[in-house]
């Protein structure tokens, strides 16, 4: 691996992961806990760390292959359902998921006794795949890779208590040390722009969420002129008019009106047309069934827009009659 291709490794490698992480650990999960055997823990340490390109590593060749055996994706499926059906219980069973595959990974890590220098970088290079983990797409700017940053904590990210647990002494035998230095780790870990805590900037960590998640992004704008076809054009309230602001547009405020999508502009209240080639099959199906259980929600957004286009009139005469 050169140093050039250090990025694009980390992504592809997160995204493999976030997707396979409920089959990968499904089978070793019973009563509320895992008990991954330590060639398995190894194996990922591999694939997260090493300068091994992740379809080289024998884990995803293995993996792969498993993949194809009914019986083991039975296995696992049974285990994600149990899961769920474990966390309606009272207990609090670790998710089957992402966070849960690289936490394990940080413990085997945290138990090395030799290389100690490379330890540190070690964890320091998994914090990147905690980052990217922490991507909220509503704008709300995290900085912690495992453990919260200072950052985080004043801008109140998260809410509970912080963990503090008593550091252990590492088990694993001197020469036992997994993932050596390597060009993968000093690249992430001895880059020269450290401007950004992570490695990724927001923009990129937001093109990975969305690659795996079917939203909008948090920061789409559109502008209220934004005019649909004349031919089928939506009568508009009267007294409404468009205000020519960008405004953000929201997946829940999304109406419809026979075929085409609305939403109310912020600032004034127009009826803005929201080109449909923005919003995925998924979006269009979930505002489908919003309407759905909320026949009137077209008839709401008109009177709506109406109100909200006298209230801001009053609003500005009420300014001008100050002066
Ligand atoms: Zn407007």
């Amino acid at each position: 691996m050169e140093k050039k291709d250090v990025k694009e490794e980390l992504l592809k490698r997160y995204k493999y992961f976030y997707e396979n992480a409920g089959l990968i650990l499904g089978p070793y999960y019973k009563n509320c806990r895992f008990n991954l055997p330590t060639n398995l823990i190894e194996d990922l340490e591999i694939s997260f760390l090493s300068e091994i390109r992740l379809e080289d590593t024998n884990f995803y060749k293995e993996f792969e292959k498993q993949k194809e055996d009914k019986n083991y994706l039975e296995k696992a499926d049974a285990a994600i359902k149990q899961q769920k059906k474990d966390s309606w219980g009272y207990s609090f069973p670790p998710e089957l998921d992402l966070w849960t595959l690289i936490f394990k990974v940080r413990e085997y890590i945290k138990d090395q006794s030799g290389d100690l220098d490379n330890k540190k970088v070690k964890i320091d290079v998994l914090d990147e795949y905690f980052r990217l983990r922490r991507y909220e797409n509503n704008g709300r700017i995290w900085t912690s890779g495992y453990n919260y940053t200072f950052e985080d904590i004043k801008n109140n990210l998260f809410n509970g208590s912080y963990p503090i647990r008593k550091e252990l002494e590492p088990t694993r035998k001197k020469h036992d040390v997994g993932v050596k230095s390597n060009v993968f780790l000093n690249t992430i870990y001895n880059r020269d722009d450290k401007k950004y805590v992570s490695y990724f900037s927001e923009e990129e960590k937001q093109n990975v969420y969305l690659s795996l998640h079917d939203e909008l992004p948090w920061n789409l704008t559109i502008n209220c002129s934004h005019e649909e076809n004349e031919e089928d054009k939506l009568e508009r309230p009267n007294n409404t008019k468009p205000c020519s602001e960008d405004f953000y547009v929201k997946e829940e405020e999304i109406f419809m009106s026979g075929e085409e999508y609305y939403q109310r502009c912020t600032n004034c209240g127009y009826i803005v047309n929201i080109p449909k080639e923005i919003l995925s099959l998924g979006i269009k199906e979930r505002i489908d069934n919003s309407i759905k259980s909320n026949p009137d929600l077209e008839r709401y957004n008109v009177l709506k827009s109406e109100l909200e286009s006298i209230e801001n009139k009053g609003k500005t005469k009420a300014l001008t009659n100050k002066n």
